[in-house]
């Protein structure tokens, strides 16, 4: 099945046009996955209704085919269960922030309505994450006007919150999810990518990330940001935004790590 024919029926399969709560927005098919994937899967678990949007199909990476990750990304989705799994095939390697990616994603953030946005930080050192991390940042602020696009017929919204994913020790994180309840699935998640990480019988050129160690690097990162909150497994986020407390004594008495 070609690509554009399998995205579609995932579409279908999952709930074409359905509001969601939740929207991930990154670059690369297996980018969600390696980064938020336990936040996805607490969320999911906690009854919200989750959604990843992949900037593009992947097509530069050196592993691989788009058609192969196409249907990883679906079994991804399917481990993760998502509510939507959308595509706005934008060009691998040349993510810009154009008029048409601005336009293109005010589209979907208006169809699916999401209260939540995660997405990478607009300092990451790929110029495709930083790239998308501010077309989000924009579009999502474009989606809030009401004659931005007005001629695609689909209504404005209320601009939804962003959370950037951390990576860089530079960014400090906002807050830390705790995952340690899910952070076997996040591995069954990424380990979905078989064409991307490693396997011992795989006989395709040897990439960063198709190293043994690139998944333990994933998941010491993992434990490192749980201990942070003194946990087994935690995820950063980064708000641009000061957050707003209801009431700082529950926060303020939830587990901590005095050392972090
Ligand atoms: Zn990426």
């Amino acid at each position: 099945m070609g690509y554009q024919r399998r995205c579609t029926s995932l579409k279908k399969t999952m709930s074409a046009e359905t509001h969601l709560d939740v929207l991930a927005v990154f670059s690369h098919p297996d980018d969600a996955e390696l980064t938020i994937a336990g936040t996805l899967l607490k969320l999911k678990s906690l009854g919200y209704r989750t959604g990843v949007l992949d900037m593009t199909r992947g097509e530069m990476g050196t592993r691989g085919t788009p058609e192969i990750r196409a249907k990883e990304s679906l079994e991804a989705a399917r481990v993760l269960g998502l509510d939507a799994r959308l595509n706005l095939e934008q060009p691998d390697g040349h993510i810009s922030v154009t008029e048409d990616a601005r336009r293109a994603m005010v589209r979907v953030l208006r169809a699916r309505a999401p209260r939540v946005l995660f997405t990478s930080h607009w300092d990451d050192p790929h110029p495709d994450h930083a790239a998308t991390s501010r077309i989000v940042r924009e579009a999502a602020r474009l989606a809030t006007m009401r004659r931005y696009d007005e001629d695609a017929g689909i209504s404005a919204i209320k601009m939804p919150a962003i959370a950037h994913a951390v990576y860089s020790r530079l960014t400090v994180p906002s807050f830390i999810v705790d995952v340690s309840e899910f952070a076997e699935g996040k591995m069954n998640a990424i380990r979905a990518y078989a064409s991307q990480f490693y396997s011992a019988h795989s006989t395709e050129p040897a990439t960063r990330i198709s190293e043994q160690g690139f998944l333990r690097e994933i998941e010491g990162r993992m434990r490192y940001y749980g201990s942070l909150i003194g946990v087994e497994a935690g995820e950063g986020f980064y708000v641009r935004e000061a957050l707003n407390v209801e009431d700082p004594f529950a926060l303020l008495t939830r587990r901590m790590n005095i050392y972090s």
